[in-house]
């Protein structure tokens, strides 16, 4: 990655050290380390000089004297926008006076910070290198004070770098807080899977040099490389498994990086004609890629010397995503600057990111005066998402916890309107059944069936909803329709 430097981030540099001359960090270091530090963190993201000169400025105008005109005069319009928002965002953390002037009470703080960014979301990033390199010097500050920012670095930073694909940030962040909220626990985990790694070592080795030399044969161009285990995801999956460190199954982790997706299926050919894959862990990322646009192949098999090794394989492009994420995003786009993207939009989001621009016209709303529904705003950022099948094999993408009428209606509404029944799987089901992952949902219908107001307890989503409450307060079924013998036929969703 290109490093910029221009005369105009130099000229940053300067003013920033001039406006925090005298001031101390806790550390006791000069406090202009922390907003170069800032600054660094964001060349090194590839993000553009506004957001760069901004991430510079980022604490001039509540620490300062410095003022917003200021920045305007100096470096435009731009710049001040994103300082703005960072301080906004900041004094909105602290007591959160300003968002509570347009932003419903709600105790949800993962919430409130996602609608003050809604604006632009280079402010977020500029917050995100803020946060980083706070927690990267939270040493100096005092145990209580540490334990709070760790808090709050995994309930609300972690996550969002998560939302936002940042895979080395989330584990870079993640793995710093965890220490501070639990150092017993970061130690014992941190022990297991250097233990862990050093039993796997000899074994991996081997593993490595059958795959290059298989994969070789085949022609294939690869990289490959062992995937070091985050503490904290360790420890959220311990929890979710009873403790039971035998149920972990990607301990050990290599990643082979291929040149296109082909490769990517061929490489995962190879892999389980050389080891026995274990049932049920094969994940196809690239078909069917994770909400936050994750990308890759993920399979699991043990060795013959009984090994259970996970592989992650995907191309360079989805690897570059899945570690850098929306920072990536913006680095493309900057390649193609538009008037747009100036103003902190995003033209081409890839579609799994596209939640940020819902997130952006939320915002515009609530500044407005609008009313917006938060629940339905919640549910639709950061629900995860299920897929499900049409018996044709068609994927149907849903929030988790969708119901067969969620599924029926986004189908179509003439099939939501009809519904008599449901089969999950093969098997008849009912109405209040939530579907899981992958199930197969057959939805039966009757022309004789009209909509229900009881139908409203049964959906979850506000696509549905819509539909239903249409239809509901429009003049019921035509007389033809009534007219029409009743007859039950299954009708195999489409
Ligand atoms: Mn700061």
């Amino acid at each position: 990655m290109t490093i910029k430097s221009s005369s105009r981030v130099d000229h940053a540099v300067a003013v920033a050290k001039q406006a925090h001359e005298g001031q101390l960090r806790k550390t006791g270091e000069p406090y202009i380390i922390h907003p170069l530090a800032v600054k660094k963190i964001l060349e090194e993201w590839g993000m553009d000089e506004d957001t760069v000169i901004a991430g510079v400025l980022h604490d001039t105008v509540e620490d300062t004297s410095l003022t917003l005109d200021d920045i305007r005069k100096e470096f435009g319009d731009s710049v001040a926008f994103l300082v703005d928002g960072v301080t906004k965002l900041s004094t909105a953390r602290n007591g959160m006076r300003d968002i509570d002037t347009y932003l419903p009470a709600t105790k949800d703080n993962f919430l409130r910070l996602m609608i003050a960014l809604g604006d632009d979301i280079r402010v977020l990033i500029i917050k995100l290198a803020d946060r980083l390199h706070n927690v990267r010097t939270l040493s100096a500050l005092p145990p209580d004070k540490q334990k709070k920012i760790a808090k709050e670095t995994l309930e609300v930073f972690a996550p969002l770098a998560d939302r936002l694909n940042m895979g080395q940030l989330r584990v870079e962040l993640a793995d710093l807080a965890f220490k501070y909220v639990d150092p017993k626990r970061f130690n014992e985990l941190k022990t297991l899977i250097t233990r862990s790694n050093k039993s796997a070592e000899e074994s991996l080795h081997k593993i490595e040099s059958e795959i290059s030399a298989a994969l070789k044969k085949e022609k294939i161009k690869f990289t490959i490389s062992g995937r070091v285990k985050s503490v904290y995801s360790l420890h959220k999956k311990l929890a979710k498994h009873n403790q039971n460190i035998n149920e972990i199954y990607d301990l050990t982790a290599l990643r082979i990086i291929v040149d296109d997706i082909t490769d990517c299926y061929l490489a995962l050919g190879i892999i389980h004609s050389l080891y026995t894959p274990m049932n049920g862990r094969i994940k196809d990322y690239i078909a069917m890629p994770k909400q936050n646009g994750y990308q890759s192949l993920h399979t699991t098999v043990i060795t013959k010397d009984k090994h259970v090794v996970e592989f992650q394989i995907r191309t360079r492009e989805m690897h570059e995503y899945a570690e850098r994420g929306l920072a990536a995003s913006f680095y493309y786009n900057e390649q193609k600057l538009t008037e747009n993207y100036k103003k902190g939009k995003i033209e081409h989001l890839p579609t799994n990111l596209l939640w940020i621009t819902e997130l952006q016209m939320t915002a515009a709303k609530l500044r407005e005066g609008k009313k917006v529904d938060l629940k339905k705003l919640k549910l639709n950022l950061f629900a995860d998402k299920i897929f499900v099948y049409t018996p044709k094999g068609d994927i149907i993408d849903l929030p988790a916890g969708a119901l067969p009428l969620d599924f029926a209606y986004r189908l179509h509404s003439e099939i939501g309107d009809h519904v008599v029944g449901v089969k999950i799987n093969g098997k008849m089901s009912n109405l209040n059944k939530k579907l899981e992952q992958g199930d197969i949902v057959e939805i039966l219908t009757s022309k004789n069936q009209t909509p229900k107001t009881s139908w409203l307890d049964r959906i979850i989503t506000s696509h549905a909803r819509h539909k239903l409450l249409h239809r509901l307060n429009a003049p019921t079924s035509t007389a033809t329709e009534q007219r029409k013998k009743p007859r039950t036929k299954k009708n195999k969703a489409k």
